[in-house]
């Protein structure tokens, strides 16, 4: 998968957000180093584009076509889904090109949701934006950062992507880095809380035909071409990375 980052200006402001400051300190690439980097993608290549918030570049799907025009097998968007809500917009990404959608989605309802994104209103958007994602036929993936506040509904939220349309979930562990290593005995839920759910969450997700992937390394898991992975983070103080051990829960 060749990722291309856009930048790390986002429109939400997530409280596990790994970029943490990146996001006002290197909030846009410049647009010459983006085209080169696509200018240099290679027939067959798998593409997608990440942020902080790709849709916010006006110059998305013009990248997008030339990603097609190089070649490119496909072409994926990571995105937290609320441009999508603007009428037009999904269908402007399919006539560019993209195929694929990896959509953030943290909370089974809007309270819980907007708990994390930390933005009034975005789980409406997200979920609309969904919808003509769908319309628009984008084929898409959910991917949902467990923490403390969503671990105990895992299943309510299989069952929501499942509901728009999703073709794959990804649960994937809060890591304490960013914005997260900032409050992470908030975020952090505790290990042996939080798999039951990750199982019962799995379990749904296969009585529903759906694909869940629970956390780990996404090259690794043989996840399906839905996601695009975690990218770049803020550098953690001292140099070290914080994780919540990851474990499948038994029977995967
Ligand atoms: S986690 Fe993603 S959607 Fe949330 S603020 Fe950070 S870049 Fe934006």
């Amino acid at each position: 998968m060749r990722r291309i980052e856009l930048g790390f200006h986002c429109n939400n402001a997530c409280r596990f957000c790994a970029p943490g400051t990146l996001r006002t300190e290197l909030p846009q690439h410049e647009l010459a180093a983006i085209e080169r980097e696509v200018s240099s993608i290679q027939t067959g290549d798998r593409v997608a584009f990440v942020g902080g918030e790709p849709t916010l570049l006006e110059g998305l799907p013009g990248w997008a076509t030339l990603a097609r025009e190089r070649g490119a097998w496909s072409v994926m968007v990571q995105t937290n889904g609320r441009r999508l809500s603007e009428a037009g917009y999904a269908h402007s990404l399919v006539a560019g090109g993209v195929d694929v959608l990896d959509v953030s989605l943290h909370g089974a309802n809007e309270a819980m949701h907007d708990y994390h994104t930390t933005i009034e209103g975005s789980f409406r958007e997200t979920v609309l934006g969904l919808r003509r994602a769908r319309a628009a036929g984008l084929t898409f993936g959910i991917t949902t950062v467990v923490t403390r506040s969503n671990y105990r509904h895992l299943p309510e939220i299989v069952h929501v992507a499942h509901t728009l349309g999703a073709r794959a979930i990804h649960l994937a562990l809060v890591e304490a880095v960013g914005d997260a290593a900032r409050c992470a005995d908030q975020l952090v839920p505790p290990r042996e809380l939080a798999e039951p759910f990750l199982a019962r969450a799995s379990a749904r997700a296969r009585s529903l035909g759906l694909v869940a992937v629970l956390g780990g390394d996404l090259a690794q898991t043989g996840a399906p071409r839905t996601f695009a992975g975690r990218g770049r983070a803020e550098e953690p103080v001292g140099g070290e990375r914080r994780h919540l051990p990851v474990a499948p829960p038994s029977g995967e």
